[in-house]
């Protein structure tokens, strides 16, 4: 576990107490009690960062691929032997279960595994005799100094996406970890610096938006990955675009699950309601809109309600527990206005989630609502949390008509047992990730984390090749010998 109470930051290989004035209090979202202190790093510390990653890039893109990868290699050796310890630190500062963080952590693993290939998903190609006696070759390098900016919903997986492939691949890296959730990225940097990743290569910074600005407009860096809400995306997009980074910006999701009527719906439902209630519904793959289509309708409705009664409120670490606390007050204060004023646009309550047998933390109950509508603002607005909407269709054309017009196109699922309606909606529906007869379509490491629309601004993805494209940049040589 971390040892101080006060979050250091890691720069130039080296833990650091900072020296800023604004410090925020970091509680247990299931008892709301601080659990740590965070300051927010100083203009300076930032620039001492980022200095480090510049002075270490020389050295370490020019590091031998193989070599790289055995860093790789024991990096992944230590994720394994610490997963419990791993999952531990996100559930007592993000809430989610314990089975919850273990499978996080797993998928952070599965990215290790990933980057362990370097020296294969690195090599570039070739033409012998594209000219008379003139040959061409692709080779791959790393694009310098990085920075990542995630968000608080998978502390350790989501800098897991971009760290392992980044550094692999030659780059050096800055990480500011959400505010919200700082911890498990200080034990991702002691994990990599007992792995013997040198001094540099590796930093941490904290804070929230000015931490950002500085790293988007910060002249040494080359590129900028981010995950989190899609208006902050889309500014994180535009600005680093304009100060000449490279730049892949993962938004936020409404994601749509269609129930068909010929869906078995005692198999389907229990996966609608892990999509909307795993992680407190605080997933960007979160399934938040059940579609019910043609006769369905009220059947769906009843299971949704059956199952979301059998889910156990409480803390993390509570192995009965399955839907854990959102991350802070005032986010649950947020939900509960969302709640509210979908009960005053008419949508019908099914569940109740505003009470729950919790006193400490910040619990909120399984909330589902029917006869939800596209003109309400609880199914235009990603709200984060455990409220699911069930909207009726008359047909599958009406039900990708309501999944398309959303502005956001992360995930989106069908249940059916027709390879028909599958098809139609493989090929129709607007939306990065698709998944049939899957609630949480979510891809392992080794394909690319993809989202349409609002959900993703820039043009490589997330993990598989993508990340190794953007990860690095090439060059074209043609050589004619006289
Ligand atoms: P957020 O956008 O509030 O914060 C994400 C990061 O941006 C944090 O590090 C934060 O400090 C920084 N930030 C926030 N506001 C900023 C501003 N105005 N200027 C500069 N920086 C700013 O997101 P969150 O609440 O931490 O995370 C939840 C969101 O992330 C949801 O919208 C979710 O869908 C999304 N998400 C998307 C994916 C994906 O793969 N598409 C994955 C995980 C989470």
């Amino acid at each position: 576990m971390i040892a101080t109470k006060n979050v250091q930051s890691f720069i130039g290989g080296k833990f650091r107490d900072s020296s800023a004035q604004k410090v925020d209090p970091i509680p247990n979202p299931a008892t709301g009690q601080t659990i740590a202190s965070l300051p927010h790093s100083t203009r300076e510390e930032i620039d001492e960062a980022v200095a480090a990653a510049k002075k270490a890039f020389p050295t370490w893109s020019e590091t031998p691929v193989p070599e790289r990868a055995q860093v790789m290699f024991r990096f992944k050796a230590l994720f394994d032997k610490h997963i419990d310890e791993l999952s531990a630190i996100v559930t007592q500062e993000n809430g989610k279960t314990l089975d919850e963080s273990r499978g996080e952590v797993k998928r952070a693993i599965e990215v290790i595994d990933f980057a362990c290939g370097a020296p294969t998903l690195m090599m570039g190609h070739n033409l012998d005799q594209i000219a008379r006696g003139i040959d061409e070759e692709l080779t791959r390098f790393p694009v310098g100094v990085v920075a990542g900016i995630t968000p608080f919903n998978f502390p350790n997986m989501v800098p897991m996406w971009m760290i392992p492939v980044a550094i692999v691949t030659g780059n050096t890296f800055v990480l500011k970890p959400s505010q919200l959730t700082p911890l498990s990225a200080m034990r991702i940097a002691e994990l990599l610096d007992e792995a013997g990743l040198p001094e540099g290569v590796f930093n941490v910074v904290h804070g929230a938006n000015d931490a950002v600005n500085q790293l988007l407009k910060h002249p040494d860096i080359s590129a900028i990955s981010f995950v989190g809400s899609a208006t902050v995306a889309a500014y994180i997009y535009a600005t680093a675009a304009a100060n000449g980074k490279r730049v892949q910006a993962l938004g936020g999701a409404k994601n749509h699950i269609l129930v068909m009527d010929d869906a078995d719906l005692e198999l389907s439902a229990p996966h609608v309601i892990s999509s909307a209630f795993g992680n407190a519904g605080q997933r960007c793959l979160a399934g938040s809109v059940a579609v019910g289509v043609g006769k369905i309708g009220d059947a769906l409705v009843r299971e949704l309600a059956n199952d979301a009664a059998k889910l156990k409120v409480g803390p993390g670490t509570d192995p009965k527990t399955t839907l854990g606390p959102v991350i802070r007050g005032e986010r649950k204060q947020k939900l509960i206005e969302y709640i509210d004023g979908a009960e005053a646009e008419g949508a019908q309550l099914i569940s109740d989630g505003r009470e729950v047998d919790q006193k400490d933390g910040f619990f909120l109950g399984p909330t589902i609502f029917d006869r939800v509508t596209p003109n309400m603002k609880i199914w235009k607005d990603e709200l984060f949390g455990p409220v699911l909407s069930v909207v009726r269709a008359s047909d599958i054309d009406e039900a990708l008509k309501v999944l398309n017009s959303s502005t956001y196109g992360n995930m989106a699922s069908i249940f059916t047992g027709s390879g028909k309606y599958a098809r139609e909606f493989k090929r129709r529906a607007q939306a990065g990730m698709l998944g049939v007869n899957i609630g949480v379509a979510a891809p392992m490491a080794f394909l690319p984390f993809t989202g349409w629309k609002n959900s993703f601004f820039g043009d490589l993805h997330a993990t598989g090749q993508d990340s190794i494209r953007f990860y690095t940049r090439h060059k074209v040589v043609t050589t004619r010998w006289l």
